[in-house]
Formats: C-alpha cells, sequence, structure tokens
C-alpha cells in the first residue's frame, strides 16, 4: 500500500477525518506532516490552559488541606470554602515552604541527579522524534530506586531521618514541590525559546499559556542528561513507595499496627514501579517520552501531582486505619494484580511485535499485524507495525484497560465512606479516556490509512460492544 499521511492542524481536523477514514473506503489525502500537535491554537484555548495551570496546583493544595484539617471530608472542606470564599480560604490553609522541607527536598533533587547521571545502565535508543532524531539514554532507573529506597531504610534504622519524616513534613513538602514544579516549568518553556537541544522538535503554539501548560521541546537535554526522564522517572516515580512508606511509618506510630490494606496499597503501587523500572527502555516508546512536549504537565506533574494524588490512599489509611477482614484485602490485591497482568501483557505484545519485527509469538500464535510507514519532518520515512491479535486485538487501548482495573483496585483498599482516597483512581480512569481518544487523532495522523484499516479490524476502544 503507498505511503499515505493526514495533515495535522487542529484536533476538529483530525476528527473529521479520522471519522471520515472509518466510514469510507476512500483514501485519505496525503500531505506533509509533523504529526503530534496542533500547530496553532485560539486565544480561548491558550486561557483554558492558563486556567488548567491555576487550578492544579490549588486542587492539589485543596486535597491536602481536605486530608489535614477536614479528617479528608471533602464535603466538610468545601462548605468553609463556600463560608470564607475562595481567597480567604486559600489565604487561611494553604501550607507554606519550611526551611527543613525545602532543605529536605533540595537533597532529593541533588541525590536523585546524581543516581540518574552516575548509577550504571545500558544505553537504549528511542523510535525516532517527529523531527528524526534519535535520541539515547542511559536506563539505570531501577538502581536508582533500589539505592533510594535502601538509603531511605537505612537512615532510618540508624536513627538518622525517620521514615515518617516526609509524612510529618508533609505540608511543606506540597509547598515547596508545587514552586519546584512551577519553577520546572517555566525552565523548560526558556531553555525551549533560548537553548533548544533540537530546534526541529520544537513547537510554538502562538499562545504563551499553551506552550507553557503543554511545552516547546519534546525532550530538553543538557548534555546527554534529560530533563523529561529525570522529572518523571526519578523525581516523580521514585518518590512514590517512599512516600507511602512514610505514611505507613505514621500509620503504625499512631496506632501500633500496620492495616492490610495499607500494605496491599503499597504492594501493588511497589509492584506498578517496579515494573516502570524493569521496562525503562519500553518507557521510551511511550506517549510521554515520544510525543508530549515538556511544559507544565510533565515538569509541574510528576513533582507535585504525582506525589500528591498517587499516594492518596496510604494518606488517608495513615489516619482512618480501614482493616478489611483478610480474605477481602486478598481478593482486591489479587483482582489488581490480574489488571497489572493485562496491562504488563499488553505493553509487552506491542513491545515484542515491533522489536522483533512480528517474527515472535502471540497468545501461541503468528501475531497478525498491519505493515504501516510514515514520515518525519526531516522527510525520512520509517516502516513501523500495528498489531491486530493478542490483547490488541480485542481493543485498540487493552493496556489502558488494565491499568484502569489496578487503580480501581488502589482504591478499594481504603473502603467506600471517603472520596479523596478514590483521586488516584478518578484520575486515571479520566487521564486514559481522554488519551485513548488523543491517541486516536495522532495515530490517524501519523499512520494515515494504516490506522483506519486498524479501526476497521478492531473496533472498540477499550470495551468490547460498549466502547
Ligand atoms: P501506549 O503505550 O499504548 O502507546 C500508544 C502508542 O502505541 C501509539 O501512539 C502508537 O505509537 C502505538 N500503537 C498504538 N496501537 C498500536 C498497535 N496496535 N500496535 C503497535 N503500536 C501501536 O500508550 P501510553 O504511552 O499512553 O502509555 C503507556 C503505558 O503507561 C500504558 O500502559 C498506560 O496505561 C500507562 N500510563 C500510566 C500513567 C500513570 O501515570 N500511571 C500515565 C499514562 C500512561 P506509534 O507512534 O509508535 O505508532
Amino acid at each position: 500500500m503507498a505511503l499515505q499521511q493526514v495533515a495535522a492542524p487542529c484536533a476538529h481536523t483530525l476528527g473529521s477525518t479520522y471519522r471520515k477514514a472509518k466510514n469510507s473506503n476512500s483514501p485519505i489525502e496525503p500531505s506533509l506532516v509533523f504529526w503530534g500537535r496542533r500547530e496553532r491554537v485560539s486565544a480561548a484555548s491558550g486561557l483554558l490552559s492558563l486556567g488548567f495551570m491555576l487550578a492544579c496546583p490549588l486542587l492539589v493544595v485543596f486535597v491536602h488541606v481536605c486530608i489535614r484539617d477536614f479528617d479528608a471530608s471533602v464535603r466538610d472542606a468545601v462548605c468553609e470554602l463556600a463560608a470564607l470564599g475562595a481567597l480567604d480560604f486559600f489565604l487561611k490553609y494553604t501550607p507554606l515552604p519550611t526551611l527543613e522541607a525545602g532543605l529536605g527536598y533540595i537533597g532529593w533533587l541533588l541525590f536523585q541527579a546524581l543516581l540518574s547521571i552516575a548509577l550504571p545502565g545500558k544505553t537504549v535508543t528511542a523510535p525516532p522524534t517527529p523531527g528524526g532524531h534519535r535520541l539515547s539514554y542511559r536506563v539505570n532507573g531501577l538502581n536508582s530506586w533500589i539505592v533510594t529506597l535502601v538509603a531511605a531504610v537505612t537512615l532510618s534504622v540508624i536513627e538518622v531521618l525517620p521514615l515518617s519524616s516526609v509524612a510529618e513534613h508533609w505540608s511543606g513538602l506540597v509547598a515547596v514541590a508545587n514552586v519546584y514544579g512551577i519553577l520546572a516549568t517555566i525552565l523548560g518553556w526558556t531553555k525551549g525559546h533560548l537553548a533548544p537541544s533540537t530546534a526541529e522538535d520544537r513547537r510554538f503554539s502562538g499562545s504563551l499559556f499553551h506552550d507553557l501548560l503543554s511545552g516547546i521541546e519534546l525532550n530538553p537535554r543538557f548534555g546527554r542528561w534529560d530533563l523529561k526522564l529525570y522529572q518523571i522517572g526519578r523525581v516523580g516515580m521514585n518518590s512514590w513507595v517512599i512516600i507511602d512508606l512514610s505514611f505507613a511509618a505514621l500509620q503504625y506510630q499512631k496506632t501500633g499496627a500496620v492495616t492490610s490494606t495499607m500494605v496491599v496499597a503499597i504492594a501493588l503501587h511497589t509492584i506498578y514501579t517496579v515494573d516502570f523500572f524493569i521496562n525503562e527502555d519500553w518507557y521510551l516508546s511511550t506517549i510521554d517520552i515520544s510525543h508530549d512536549h515538556f511544559g507544565f504537565s510533565l515538569a509541574w506533574g510528576p513533582a507535585a501531582w504525582l506525589p500528591m494524588v498517587y499516594t492518596c490512599q496510604t494518606q488517608f489509611l495513615a489516619s482512618h486505619a480501614v482493616d478489611l477482614p483478610y480474605w477481602c484485602s486478598a481478593a482486591i490485591f489479587l483482582i489488581g494484580l490480574a489488571g497489572y497482568a493485562i496491562f504488563r501483557s499488553a505493553n509487552h505484545q506491542k513491545y515484542l511485535v515491533r522489536q522483533t519485527n512480528s517474527d515472535c509469538t502471540i497468545w501461541g500464535a503468528k501475531p497478525s499485524v498491519i505493515e504501516s510507514a510514515y514520515t518525519t519532518a526531516d522527510g525520512g520515512t520509517h516502516k513501523s507495525l500495528l498489531l491486530c491479535s493478542g490483547w490488541w486485538g480485542i481493543v485498540r487501548h487493552p493496556n489502558y484497560v488494565g491499568d484502569i482495573i489496578f487503580s480501581l483496585c488502589t482504591g478499594l483498599c481504603a473502603g467506600s465512606t471517603h472520596v479523596i482516597p478514590w483521586l488516584y483512581f478518578i484520575f486515571m480512569a479520566t487521564l486514559l479516556i481522554h488519551r485513548a481518544l488523543r491517541d486516536e487523532a495522532r495515530c490517524l495522523a501519523k499512520h494515515g490509512v494504516f490506522w483506519a484499516e486498524y479501526c476497521r479490524r478492531v473496533r472498540w476502544v477499550l470495551i468490547p460492544w460498549v466502547f
């Protein structure tokens, strides 16, 4: 089949092109493509970006205040907000940075930077960027996670820094992490303008606010040190289980025991984190690294949102010791494990097929694939494969389904009395449904008729016969 591509000027055009491609057999017009992003956004879209960047830190603060000051009751916090008015509410309750939290956080950032630079790891080359660059990464995330964990436990055992100190200084850390996330966003934006690593992979939307939110550079680097991988894979992911353990230590301090639900929540988070690091080379081909530019979402998100929202269950359990019967905790764990198994095997199938050029077996049979091709901005043509069997023959985003089941189980650990510990599930479900739709439009722009053919073969996005 001849290589044909679709222009990607805006989401609307993509949406209509997509519908057209799906509903007819007519070929899609070929044109020059810089697949992936809208080139220009409207002023309204720019203002929405500003609103989003203002709302997210306030939401993080609000969630923290709910847990700290309102016994995790969203209703009570909302009543107070309504009574005081938003300005007075946030003036009264917003956590402030403290010296201890500031120094501790700077130490954390430097320690993670040191580990990412100094620890050994294999060098992996990521898929071509839209600008035609193939960047290599030192993949040493698992080593850095192990060293971080051993360091945290050792410092606690020798009584230099108790494991519970993160939880005890949580207010100050929430404040500092927000400030750092905003500074990292501004750094990324400034670097994108003044000293880009790969100028061809920059994107300017015409809106300052949209550029800040969605980023200018795709993979900003200082020398060979990659800022995006550091921010997500070190500052963010490495903090997850450490924060969990700290809140478990706090629960122990308060109640003299650690509940089975706390153990299950931490076990699930640990499996997810270790999986992420074991498969770090796979992560280089995901949307985060390959397609999303380094703006507020990927600079502030891993610094402030991830630590606050991904650990909402353990923060909640530290002060609300929900203790389910053991069989119940075990069932939640097993369902979570099943979700993880779908997530992992779906991601593995896709990775394996592309790595082996489909010379492999999926569920005991030769994989069914569509041979695709796409162009990059340098005019280069690249071949690719779209897997149509295994999990990818049932729905078009099976890995998201596994992830959503998994996050549901982390919420179940905290029972059903409060909304707060369900935030991670709500966030993941919203993010992944939105991402599935966004990815569909992008894949159509990149793979053109080949993607349309995939949609014809595999009809469902996430749930067979439903969606
Ligand atoms: P994917 O790993 O599914 O990557 C999507 C890309 O895969 C597409 O853009 C396309 O890229 C390629 N692709 C799509 N369909 C096929 C197919 N049938 N055969 C071969 N290649 C295909 O998504 P993400 O990068 O969003 O997520 C990766 C994982 O991370 C997921 O499991 C997700 O659940 C998880 N995740 C977790 C988050 C968290 O915070 N915990 C946040 C976001 C994601 P190409 O351009 O190469 O063709």
